[in-house]
């Protein structure tokens, strides 16, 4: 199928989730996972009118980011080694894997201009051993301490939920994300504005998107896999 007609279904299946809970569907943003997919198959994303392109290895994905030096809002969506940070910088808009802070001293350091870079903070709602991310109780406390890197600003939170055959089964780690969202939007941080929640991939964005997704990280069902 090409991308177009992908982004076209999952825009209205998009449409049908915010009808059925009342929320505005252009508060949610598709985010393309390209990290499967050529370059070529990346423009043809772009040139359907997707914005977002998220990519999860510096390698590969800094070189289709420095392909496209003028389209596109790029999304950092996998786990980042600290010596990666400085080929990040400067390439990507938004980080969607905060999760230690020694990555954020690592930002700091490797920051070029004024702007902060925009962070996701990772949490590991469904508390899985193999899953990356602050546990629940402590992302408030490792959000204030964020605040000493002013390089940093956490717009928000993201999460990655258990691969599950019923998506309905994942309902309840998006809801306490939300929760927690809420929790830390409430506290008015200057370096944590934090409205945006990263959450929900191609078997499960609509739940996601049921349960209050800004960002949604669609890769197979939206660009394919090869
Ligand atoms: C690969 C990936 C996705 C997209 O996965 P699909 O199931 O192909 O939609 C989303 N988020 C992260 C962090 C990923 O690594």
């Amino acid at each position: 199928m090409g991308v177009k007609e992908n982004f076209l279904s999952i825009q209205e299946r998009i449409r049908h989730a915010c009808e059925k809970t009342g929320r505005e569907p252009e508060a949610v943003n598709v985010v393309a996972v390209t990290k499967y997919v050529s370059l070529e198959r990346t423009r043809e994303a772009l040139h359907a009118g997707i914005r977002h392109i998220g990519e999860n290895r510096v390698e590969g994905g800094a070189e289709k980011r420095d392909a496209f030096p003028d389209r596109g809002t790029w999304h950092f969506i996998g786990s980042l080694q600290s010596r990666k940070v400085k080929r990040m910088i400067g390439r990507f808009d938004y980080l969607h894997s905060l999760d230690r802070l020694s990555l954020a001293k690592e930002i700091q350091k490797r920051s070029e201009g004024p702007e902060p870079l925009k962070c996701f903070v990772q949490v590991n709602v469904s508390g899985e051993e193999s899953k990356a991310g602050i546990s629940p109780d402590e992302t408030m406390a490792f959000i204030q301490s964020l605040r000493e890197y002013p390089a940093v600003q956490v717009v928000g939170l993201m999460t990655m939920a258990p691969a599950v055959d019923n998506p309905e089964d994942v309902r309840p780690y998006f809801s306490k994300l939300r929760e927690l969202r809420d929790e830390v939007e409430k506290r008015n941080y200057p370096h944590a504005p934090c409205r945006e929640l990263s959450m929900g991939m191609s078997g499960d964005f609509e739940v996601a998107v049921e349960e209050g997704a800004t960002f949604v990280r669609i890769g197979s069902a939206l660009v394919g896999t090869s």
